[in-house]
């Protein structure tokens, strides 16, 4: 079955869950958009009011910061996969629960397991504390860490949630700095690709670049 088909089954499932209680508030399921077979994977926190709306990932006012700094790094949304940690709205806008986290886990797993990609971009602490649990962004956003998981070595890059560059200057210059990371990261894959040579780069090199 082709990629495409496979997330789309994902959806499904996603549109009649009931693992937790999210889908009782929520307006449409958000499992997540983009190219299957995209290099670069975000990971949000979960849908707010517009995404509620709409069924899609990012589409507020973060979403539009998102795009921006995309374009910012020459990538256009439909280049990578957009997705969030819990597929329904949590009610005004709170932050999902443990267990919510947890009901909803097997969705995002089994979808960054089909896209396969390189480099997984978490956006806030809730999809950072899934791959590198026990951080504080505040440290380490824009490090890049190699991360085994659904069995490949893969780039993870912590980052600042959208919303919180929004609310602050300083972050929004930092986020701006950490994106730009994104595609040193795949430049030099597809150069060693090219070469021939395995992704190499040792954690203490990742944290400088
Ligand atoms: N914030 C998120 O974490 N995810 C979205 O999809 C939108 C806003």
């Amino acid at each position: 079955m082709k990629k495409q088909e496979r997330l789309a089954q994902i959806a499904k499932q996603v549109a009649k869950c009931q693992r937790c209680g999210l889908y009782k508030n929520a307006n449409r399921p958000v499992p997540g958009e983009g190219d299957p077979d995209a290099k670069v994977v975000f990971v949000g926190e979960g849908p707010g009011y517009h995404e509620s709306q709409q069924g899609l990932p990012f589409v507020g006012v973060a979403g539009k910061l998102l795009d921006k700094l995309l374009q910012e790094i020459g990538f256009d949304r439909k280049d990578v996969w957009v997705g969030n940690m819990v597929k329904h709205r949590p009610p005004g806008n709170r932050d999902p629960l443990p267990e919510e986290i947890e009901a909803c886990r097997p969705f995002l797993d089994e979808q960054i397991k089909i896209i396969n990609p390189e480099i997984i971009v978490t956006l806030g602490r809730f999809s950072m504390n899934k791959f590198l649990p026990g951080e504080y962004i505040s440290q380490v956003h824009g490090q890049a860490r190699f991360v085994d998981f659904a069995g490949k070595r893969r780039i993870v890059i912590p980052m600042y949630h959208p919303a919180a560059a929004l609310r602050n200057g300083r972050i929004m210059e930092e986020m701006q700095k950490d994106f730009k990371k994104i595609s040193q990261f795949l430049e030099k894959e597809t150069e060693q690709v090219k070469k021939g040579e395995e992704l190499e780069l040792k954690d203490e090199q990742m944290r400088f670049l």
